[in-house]
């Protein structure tokens, strides 16, 4: 038996609880080991009976005198039990309630150590509802009680205390398996802890500093891993064969041109995007950047640049989007742009098959098809390409030989997170927005003011001429037929009910309803009638999350936010402010927790969607930083995004140990066994 093996391997009492742990993630023994405490308890003063003060939290250490069980009458507490600890300086009583069980376990004359707080009943002195302990057999220390005791997440079926027993044994059996494998080098430069004793020191620590010190030893592994793994991913992508090198000076004059026609002058962002992947594309290494921008940045028109330059150089282009809506209005907005100069723009979706010849498609994963052949591919462009798998990434690629690769993303990636997950692309930011945006002012609608907020939309929509959407709960993560139920209900409801003609009120509002069951030519009918203000109001599920752009529309009114992470609710948001009218967004909550109306306060202050995530990843860490869809960020247990200090020492470390990474076989043999979800496509 080692570190690696399986719980179900385990003793009687450990793997009856392997089904309970394989839902936190627990496997093996080593996994055990990785299960971090989220704090310590004090219980590392051991005192003398009869020195005891009331209100000082300590252990008590001593021989059990009598045990006995009392019952009381009526009430919630049924049994009290009590029993006499002394040493050799005094006595003291500790007190349980309701665990009779307690008689058979606690036998008279045994030693037992108990922490408490101490308190003074009468002439006595008591701990109610210790921590205890009895010392038998042959071991030395105290596990519960007497030391700083590590408290585990709470999990259902699992206490912190059948917890703490297990990784006691298993340190104590396998203490010899845990093998430092850094370099003692970096160890020594960066002051950091043995691994061994990092990992022991973590769960049983012999003071707070240690507690400390031991997890920033484990946060920096941990993040050193994934930046090593991201490192041997950039290795492998440049190792591959030569990319097709692109001429950019020779064309720079129909570059120019190009962007002089646009109806707008770009953002000093969009012009360093563009000059970053010029001089990508001008390499004869396949690009592989990722351009981030806040929704509404202007992504799609540094995208269409780079397709132009593709074209330019003789070669074709993929535009891959994760919707049939959204696809479909990129292929209009690159259409508009590019065809002029005789460019022939496609479209591919489930409903759309491609039939001639094409210089640029646009699609959905449609385009990944096999029946589609792409003889010249060289360069493939993957936008919202959080909402893609890897394999998806993959595939696409290997419609041509080595095609430049250029992914978006409206999902704001904080920059240390970024850093480390997406170590193995190249970043562009689009940190600035087109001139003369407006923010969209954002309000928390309390539920007693559901229905002024309903007033005011009516009133909003007549006297502005504007529209607005509503969006449902987000039931399940899957548009699942409850979704669909749901929103057809409150489409009805608000139909006949909320919105419904009043006998004064001549001109009534018309709604229509989006979802994802509905077909596709359908859906594009329902937003195009929306588009020419045919719909006052549309009621969707979370569908229109991704992309639409209905200029006219300056309400969102967003049913049960708080169950959007912060970054989806912006990328709603988003839908509206894309015209020069003043926009608004409601977020409805019953939810009323302290936590989620912080999350959600955010939204009311924060405009930027780097800022908001930076907020999401504080208050929910990294799992759920993104909401749902999220591909690829795995969950820290150690470290924190957040710590962009240790963040950085990690990536400063891995950029020096990689190149000789053969050196040390031990860390090696890690990063082969991460199994971290692959963020990037290779
Ligand atoms: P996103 O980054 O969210 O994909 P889009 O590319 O859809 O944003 O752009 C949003 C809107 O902003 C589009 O209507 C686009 O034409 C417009 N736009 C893009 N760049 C600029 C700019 N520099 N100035 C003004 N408007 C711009
Ligand atoms: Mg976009």
């Amino acid at each position: 038996m080692n570190l690696q093996s399986p719980i179900t391997k385990g003793g009687r009492s450990l793997s009856m609880y392997a089904y309970r742990l394989e839902k936190l993630e627990i496997f093996t023994f080593e996994d055990l080991l990785f299960h971090l405490p989220f704090r310590y308890e004090d219980y590392s003063i051991i005192s003398k009976i009869g020195q005891l003060q009331t209100g000082e939290t300590v252990t008590i250490q001593g021989k059990i005198l009598e045990i006995k069980n009392q019952y009381l009458r009526g009430g919630r507490i049924k049994t009290i039990q009590k029993a006499v600890v002394v040493d050799d300086s005094g006595s003291v009583e500790l007190v349980w309630f309701n665990q009779p069980f307690l008689i058979k376990s606690l036998i008279k004359d045994s030693l037992i150590s108990a922490s408490g707080t101490v308190e003074q009943s009468a002439k006595t002195k008591s701990i109610k509802s210790p921590v205890f302990e009895t010392f038998f057999g042959n071991q030395k220390n105290p596990i519960h009680t007497g030391r700083l005791i590590p408290i585990y997440p709470k999990t259902k079926g699992i206490t912190s205390k059948w917890l703490r027993r297990q990784i006691y044994n298993i340190l104590d059996q396998h203490e010899n398996e845990l093998i430092e494998y850094l370099p003692n080098e970096l160890i020594k430069r960066n002051n950091f802890m043995d691994f061994k004793k990092a990992i022991k020191e973590v769960h049983f620590p012999q003071n707070l500093q240690n507690a400390v010190d031991a997890r920033e030893r484990l946060g920096f592994d941990e993040l050193l891993l994934i930046q090593l793994a991201s490192n041997k991913r950039r290795s492998n992508w440049e190792k591959k064969q030569k990319a097709h090198q692109f001429k950019i000076l020779e064309y720079k004059k129909d570059i120019d041109k190009l962007i002089a026609s646009l109806p707008f002058s770009l953002t000093s962002s969009q012009t360093r995007a563009i000059d970053e992947i010029l001089s990508d594309l001008e390499s004869d290494k396949p690009m592989n950047r990722l351009l981030q921008g806040d929704v509404g940045s202007g992504k799609t028109i540094v995208g269409a640049i780079a397709m132009y330059i593709a074209h330019l150089n003789g070669f074709q282009s993929v535009f891959m989007a994760p919707t049939e809506i959204l696809a479909l209005q990129h292929f209009k907005t690159i259409k508009e742009l590019l065809s002029p100069l005789g460019i022939k723009v496609k479209i591919v979706t489930g409903s759309r098959k491609l039939t001639e010849d094409f210089d640029i498609i646009t699609g959905t994963h449609a385009i990944l098809s096999e029946k589609i052949k792409i003889n010249n591919l060289g360069l493939v462009i993957i936008d919202e390409q959080q909402r893609f798998g890897v394999e998806q990434r993959g595939i696409v690629r290997e419609k041509g030989e080595n095609p430049h690769l250029l992914t978006m993303t409206a999902t704001p990636i904080p920059r240390t997170v970024a850093l480390t997950m997406y170590g193995d692309l190249d970043l562009s930011y689009l940190s600035e927005m087109p001139k003369n945006r407006k923010t969209v002012k954002t309000w928390l609608v309390p539920p007693e003011k559901r229905d002024a907020a309903y007033q005011w939309i009516k009133k909003q929509i007549k006297e502005t001429k504007s529209q607005a959407f509503i969006i449902c709960p987000f039931i399940e993560q899957s548009e699942s037929m409850l979704t669909v139920k749901a929103a057809s209900q409150e489409y009805e409801r608000l139909k006949t009910e909320v919105f419904k003609d009043l006998p004064s009120d001549k001109q009534s509002l018309k709604l229509g309803l989006l979802h994802g069951k509905i077909k596709s030519k359908e859906k594009e009918k329902i937003l195009d009638k929306f588009k020419k203000a045919e719909y006052d109001i549309l009621v969707a599920t979370p569908v229109v999350e991704v992309g639409i752009d209905i200029p006219n529309a300056t309400i969102i009114m967003i049913e049960a936010s708080e169950r959007f992470g912060l970054a989806q609710l912006h990328q709603l948001r988003g839908r509206v402010g894309r015209g020069d009218k003043q926009s608004y967004c409601l977020l409805f909550t019953d939810n009323q927790n302290a936590q989620s109306s912080k999350r959600l306060k955010g939204m009311e202050t924060l405009y930027s969607g780097a800022a908001l995530a930076e907020l999401d990843l504080k208050l929910r860490g990294p799992g759920n930083m993104y909401g749902t869809n999220q591909h690829g960020v795995p969950t820290l247990k150690a470290a924190s995004f957040s710590d962009t200090n240790l963040v950085q020492k990690a990536k400063y470390e891995a950029e020096k140990l990689f190149p000789e990474l053969s050196k040390y076989p031990l860390l090696f043999q890690k990063i082969e066994n991460i199994t971290i979800q692959k963020v990037s496509p290779d």
